[in-house]
Order: structure tokens, then C-alpha cells, then sequence
């Protein structure tokens, strides 16, 4: 059995297995329900590349 493989951590952008795994703070809005309005939401994501990570947080910009 290969332990690593169920554990595989994916990439956000490209959903390809990350090896290693680069975690980055992706800032974008989100709608809050019960207050009802925008607000700006902080997430740290797993990519598989710097490269990626920075492709994201730039489609969430806008
Ligand atoms: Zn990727």
C-alpha cells in the first residue's frame, strides 16, 4: 500500500497531486448570508507551484 497516495494533497488551481505542496494565502470576496453583503475572505490554499498559487489570486481579483 503506498500511504501517500490517499493523503494526496491537490493542487487548487490545476487539481494535480502537489509534490511539494505550496500553501498560499488566497484573499478574495465572499458573500456572507446572514449579514447579508460582501466581505473579503482569507483562505490558505494548497497549489502545486508558486506559479499557480499567483494565477489564482489573480482570478479572484477583479
Ligand atoms: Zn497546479
Amino acid at each position: 500500500m503506498d500511504q501517500s497516495a490517499s493523503a494526496q494533497t491537490k493542487c487548487t488551481r490545476c487539481g494535480e497531486p502537489a509534490d511539494p505542496v505550496v500553501y498560499k494565502t488566497i484573499i478574495d470576496r465572499a458573500y456572507d448570508q446572514v449579514r447579508k453583503k460582501k466581505y473579503v475572505r482569507q483562505q490558505s490554499l494548497p497549489f502545486c507551484s508558486e506559479e499557480h498559487a499567483n494565477h489564482h489570486q489573480w482570478s479572484c481579483e477583479g
